[in-house]
């Protein structure tokens, strides 16, 4: 704790203990990390300089692209199982379609991030265009949340689709206090390989990075079905999973989401 409180000082990023998980020999969620875009407006060494104050075999699971039910409930009841919790970057088209998914991924603890309306490439429309995606997005899955369509996010997570941005969409992110996240590594889960092959391509990317914010797709069948392996992938080789919340998040609001 003194460790993290040292980094905590010059992060601006708190860290607090995880809640207990009732099966004692899961994998749980180690500790939480509070991210403040004040301080740390991008994370994500596939994209930029920087990335969360990771120690070493820590790890921040995200999934993009949801919620899509059929997938999206295997990826949850895999994260329950072993006590986990993840950030879900939604598609605001997908989530208006399915707001029960987005009530249960938030009811079960996990964070909700925002990924624009319809997935454009972010860097190829014009700026006012962009900035509707945004909007729509927070709204859809603000509505989608809470039954209220606001573009103030509850959650300032964002990631763009393909990881594309311009210059001024990342200003306006910053601005609006809402924090851009990249990966630090993937199972380029959109390519075609069999649930095996998948789950060998991500472990041997974490061995060699040996932490990092990991991008799966939760709409992908073949993540979904090695979700459960490689999360005791994870618990028998020492690695300990960080969940991201944005600053100002209580432990106890945290729980009660
Ligand atoms: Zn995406």
């Amino acid at each position: 704790m003194a460790a993290g409180a040292a980094l905590a000082a010059v992060t601006g990023i708190a860290s607090t203990e995880a809640v207990e998980c009732p099966r004692k020999d899961a994998l749980g969620t180690s500790r939480i990390l509070s991210v403040d875009a004040k301080t740390t407006p991008r994370v994500g060494l596939k994209s930029f300089p920087q990335t969360l104050p990771l120690a070493d075999h820590e790890v921040v699971l995200t999934f993009d692209d949801g919620p899509h039910p059929p997938t999206t409930s295997k990826v949850l009841a895999a994260l329950a199982q072993e006590c986990v919790r993840a950030t879900f970057f939604l598609i605001g088209l997908h989530a208006s379609e399915h707001p029960d998914m987005v009530k249960r991924i938030a009811r079960e603890g996990h964070s909700i991030g925002h990924h624009t309306f319809s997935h454009p490439f972010m860097a190829r429309i014009p700026l006012d265009k962009a900035k509707s995606e945004i909007d729509r997005g927070i709204a859809a899955d603000e509505m989608a949340l809470h039954g209220t369509p606001t573009t103030t996010p509850s959650t300032q997570f964002f990631r763009f689709p393909y990881f594309e941005a311009t210059q001024a969409e990342l200003d306006l992110l910053q601005s609006r206090g809402i924090v851009v996240f990249g990966a630090d590594l993937w199972a380029s889960d959109w390519n075609e390989m069999t649930p095996e092959q998948e789950l060998k391509l991500v472990t041997e990317r974490l061995a060699a990075a040996g932490k990092g914010i990991i991008l799966f797709h939760d709409p992908k069948a073949r993540t979904a079905a090695i979700m459960p392996a490689f999360l005791r992938y994870l618990r028998e080789n020492g690695y300990r999973v960080v969940h991201v919340v944005p600053a100002g998040t209580s432990q106890k609001s945290a729980d009660a989401h």
